[in-house]
């Protein structure tokens, strides 16, 4: 909303403030989440692994998995990404930061504006080990401007969209889900999480909870747990009061009963 001030006509030399809502006012209070790619640990077919842009005014993009590079640069030629938050390093949730690299250093990405990069604590670490062993130990952060989240605190990852990260039990890796306001809309996003308590607490009264349903049931994961199946998703999104469930993360080969909203590559909608 902006505020302007203008000359008050029955008391010249007043200034009131009006309230002036431009056309694109309504755009600018509203999150636009855009389902990049979707899949699990393995692509479904023509499909591309993790990665939503949620938009609402600044561009992030949660998660970049391998195949969302592609997809990203189907809009404008090189992704126009202002940062990423990354989830976990587990490779479908990260590795097309390795093709960004090569892309800014030598391809359409040149001398274009350096997204942030938010990394779980020890991210810039791990991410120059990877560097190391896959091309040399700077690329990530000569492409990036990497900063470190920290759970449970609030940080602005891009313009006007905050995002709370929380620690979720996936196997035995570090691994996070993420709130995001605009403070108007709340999205939640699981990233990938077994059954957890936390994870109502992550979606708590959320207009949209993006969530993982990797698996056909829930005794088949390992232990410790790592995924959730359709009915831990329902339980966990039923216990946090959020508005809207959309299931994600799920494999082409495990359809889902119909009255459950799913995710897809492609899917755009209003947080
Ligand atoms: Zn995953
Ligand atoms: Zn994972």
């Amino acid at each position: 909303m902006i505020f302007a001030p203008r000359s008050c006509p029955s008391r010249p030399g007043f200034a009131i403030t009006t309230r002036i809502f431009p056309a694109t006012v309504s755009q600018y209070m509203s999150v636009k989440l855009t389902v990049v790619g979707c899949s699990p640990a393995w692509p479904n077919p023509g499909g591309a692994q993790s990665g939503y842009l949620v938009e609402g005014p600044g561009r992030l993009l949660l998660d970049c998995g391998p195949g969302v590079l592609a997809r990203l640069r189907e809009e404008n030629g090189w992704p126009r990404v202002d940062a990423i938050v990354v989830s976990h390093f587990h490779l479908d949730h990260w590795g097309d930061l390795v093709p960004w690299v090569w892309g800014t250093m030598a391809g359409p990405g040149r001398e274009k504006p350096q997204p942030l990069l938010w990394l779980p604590p020890g991210g810039a670490r791990r991410l120059r080990e990877l560097g190391s062993r896959l091309g040399f130990e700077e690329m990530f952060e000569r492409t990036f401007e990497l900063h470190r989240y920290d759970e449970g605190t609030a940080f602005e990852a891009a313009e006007g969209l905050t995002v709370t990260a929380m620690r979720l039990p996936h196997y035995t890796l570090q691994t996070y889900g993420f709130r995001v306001s605009n403070g108007q809309r709340t999205l939640a996003y699981s990233g990938d999480s077994g059954p957890s308590d936390r994870l109502a607490e992550l979606a708590r009264d959320a207009d949209l909870f993006l969530c993982e349903a990797t698996l056909e049931r829930g005794e088949l994961d390992g232990l410790p747990r790592g995924h959730l199946a359709a009915d831990e998703a329902v339980a966990a999104f039923e216990a946090s009061g959020a508005r809207r469930l959309l299931i994600t993360h799920r494999p082409h080969e495990l359809p889902l009963d119909g009255k459950l909203e799913q995710a897809f590559d492609g899917l755009e909608l209003e947080v």
